[in-house]
């Protein structure tokens, strides 16, 4: 793997275009690298007292542009160099590069096992927390109203928006190599709104509609969850819940009983589909904190 010495911003920028560019490439004709085993003398020389600081981790099989391995300066050390702007999809992760206690950079991150793998697939069947409370995050959805629903999920996704301007180190840990980080979740639950939106209109505009199915793990993998940004996660998380809130206030008494149809066959009233929808982002809030917040609601 090579390791290109980054910021978020430049990151963020990057993936907007598909293409990291550098000004080194107009100065000197590439991107600096370096391996694991070397980026701390680059770090410490030309990006002393910077805390803002990420790596990106970089399949050099994957790089469009010429790689050459080279002595620039004659320095002695022969460093990876990437000849032309870097295309975004041969980063296989981002990860924070902070400084040590001494106020040098004296450790590399570990690079390999950032890389993750799927989560373990989530194969229960939740639609009982709709006759009784759930064990674990303790949500009783049972009884709850379309109000109540729109205002426990502002109240969720602002705890997600809390919960992504914690230390990125952890934000972006699984705690086990098979478990989403916190970070992973966030983008979950962003998607969770947003899908429920769509299900929602579907409910509203058609006769007992048929949901398309939904991998969660394919979408975390194909969307690269673990590359978000924090700060832009919780800006989007906050957003949709809003949008998906504002929409279940809107439906009226006679709409409750429309239904729709999960692609296993589950059917839904539009009521049951509210409640059902507000227990995933408070279950994985319960998975990251291990806090109760709908306890008793
Ligand atoms: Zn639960």
């Amino acid at each position: 793997m090579l390791l290109h010495i980054t910021t978020m911003h430049a990151w963020n920028e990057a993936k907007q275009t598909g293409w990291l560019s550098t000004e080194s490439i107009a100065a000197e004709g590439f991107i600096h690298c370096s391996y694991d085993t070397q980026v701390l003398t680059p770090a410490n020389e030309r990006y002393s007292g910077r805390d803002d600081l990420h790596l990106l981790v970089i399949d050099p099989n994957l790089v469009t542009a010429k790689i050459v391995v080279e002595d620039s300066y004659g320095s002695g050390n022969e460093f990876p160099h990437i000849y032309g702007p870097l295309n975004t999809d041969a980063v296989r992760t981002i990860v924070p590069f902070p400084r040590g206690k001494s106020g040098s950079f004296e450790n590399v991150p570990d690079i390999y096992s950032t890389t993750p793998p799927p989560a373990q697939p989530d194969d229960k069947d939740w639609t009982w927390v709709l006759d009784r409370p759930c064990p674990d995050c303790g949500a009783d959805v049972g009884a709850l109203s379309l109000v109540e629903i729109a205002h426990f999920n502002r109240k969720s996704a602002a705890r997600w928006a809390k919960l992504m301007q914690e230390p990125e180190d952890w934000v972006r840990t699984r705690p086990e190599p098979q478990v989403w980080s916190p970070l992973e979740y966030a983008c979950h639950v962003r998607d969770v709104y947003r899908l429920f939106g769509e299900r929602l209109d579907l409910i509203l505009d058609q006769d007992n509609p048929t949901f398309a199915n939904w991998n969660p793990n394919t979408t975390a993998t194909q969307q690269r969850y673990d590359l978000a940004d924090p700060a832009t996660v919780a800006v989007e998380v906050v957003a949709a819940a809003e949008e998906l809130a504002a929409e279940f206030e809107l439906v009226t008494p006679d709409q409750l009983q429309r239904k729709g149809l999960r692609s296993d066959g589950a059917a839904f009233t539009l009521q049951t589909f509210a409640r059902y929808e507000l227990h995933d982002p408070e279950h994985h809030l319960w998975d990251v904190t291990g806090e109760q917040s709908l306890a008793g609601a």
